[in-house]
């Protein structure tokens, strides 16, 4: 697993996470473990999905927005801590995205 390589993007797309951001996740599961971690990543997918209903279901509002993105950062995070939890180095995890982008491609191919 790579855990010291911190790449910079100025694609806002790539979220990339610094040597200290990972250390910082590796010390969350330690001291809570993995259960209690999947039960936060639970947690935090059930937050991302009220605000999204809350989105679609109103006229949207710039607080809407903003608490999209917070709930955003907080799944991504803990995906992240879930990836070193089950191994899921970036090769995998590389070929995994371009395994499902393909398929999307050919979705979006056959209209
Ligand atoms: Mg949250």
């Amino acid at each position: 697993m790579k855990t010291t390589e911190t790449m910079e993007s100025s694609d806002p797309m790539i979220v990339r996470f610094t040597e200290d951001e990972i250390r910082l996740m590796h010390l969350a599961l330690d001291r809570w473990g993995l259960n209690t971690q999947i039960g936060q990543t639970v947690e935090e997918c059930a937050e991302l999905i009220v605000a999204l209903q809350k989105y679609s279901n109103r006229s949207p509002q710039p607080e809407s927005i903003d608490n999209i993105i917070d709930e955003i950062i907080d799944v991504e995070m803990m995906l992240a801590q879930l990836r070193i939890a089950f191994n899921v180095d970036d090769d995998t995890f590389r070929k995994g995205i371009a395994q499902k982008f393909a398929r999307l491609s050919e979705y979006l191919r056959q209209g």
